[in-house]
This record gives C-alpha cells, structure tokens and sequence, in this order.
C-alpha cells in the first residue's frame, strides 16, 4: 500500500452535509473531519484506508472487493462505523464445514500471520458463529496442529 498523508480538517465546509472524510488517491491523502468523534475520526479513516489500498482497481468504490477488505479488516478487529458493519455482514459468511475451515485456519495462520490464540476470535467471525458452536462440531485445537 502507498504511503498517504493523513489530514485532520478542522474548516470542514468543503466536504459537504454527508460526508465525513475522503481519499484522494491521485494526490495519496485522506481528508478527515475534524469536528466528528474521535471514535468516528478512527472509523472514517479505517474506511478510506480500503479506498487507499484498493486504488488501482477501476470503479470500484464500494463494490465486492471492497465489501471483501471490510471483511477482512473486521475479522482482524478494525474499527469499523455500524453501516461498514452492516455492509460487511451482508456478506455470506461461507458454510462451516471441515474444508472451509481448515482454508480459514490457513489464512489467519499464513495470510494474517495471526497468533494461534488469536485463532477461535477468527473463525468466530469468519463464520459468523460462536466458537462453541464450532468447537462442538469440529475439534479446531486438532486442526490448527495438523495445517
Ligand atoms: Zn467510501
């Protein structure tokens, strides 16, 4: 990912009624509003910041790779607004079979490079499932130890 300039604005009238930040992917900045929470501050950036990384695929602004990056920085436990929620979760979490989640073990092992405690919180929300619901089906300590 490039590097970007962060900017706190704090004469906002540029940004119009509905907007809380933007990124400008051509000049590598993101604007932030300055007059929101600080919880909202944190929230827009890690919004602009899947703008930032996905700049070089054209049109898409909030389309399925996006929605996919906001899943992926979700289970990873980024600060996300309740509509980048609602959007990440409109997501079809795959179906919770043995296959499936040995590929999640995977990638939160090797693509995440996520502790193995860190594990059960992944699968948690990469499945949208309590662990115990999982861990009563599948022996996930076993599987860890086999990948
Ligand atoms: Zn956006």
């Amino acid at each position: 990912m490039p590097k970007y300039e962060v900017y706190l604005c704090t004469m906002s009238k540029n940004f119009g009624h509905y907007v809380s930040a933007f990124c400008d992917t051509s000049q590598r900045k993101i604007f932030l509003r300055g007059n929101l929470s600080k919880k909202s501050i944190v929230q827009s950036l890690a919004h602009e910041m899947v703008h930032a990384k996905l700049w070089r695929i054209r049109n898409e602004t909030h389309g399925k790779l996006f929605l996919k990056e906001l899943r992926r920085i979700r289970k990873l436990g980024a600060p996300l607004s309740p509509y980048d929620v609602d959007i990440a979760e409109g997501y079809e979490p795959p179906a919770l079979n043995k296959r499936n989640l040995k590929s999640a073990i995977r990638d939160a092992l090797y693509e995440e490079r996520l502790p193995k405690r860190a594990i059960p919180k992944y699968l948690e929300r990469e499945f949208s499932e309590p662990i115990q619901i999982i861990g009563q089906r599948y022996d996930i300590r076993k599987m860890v130890e086999e990948i």
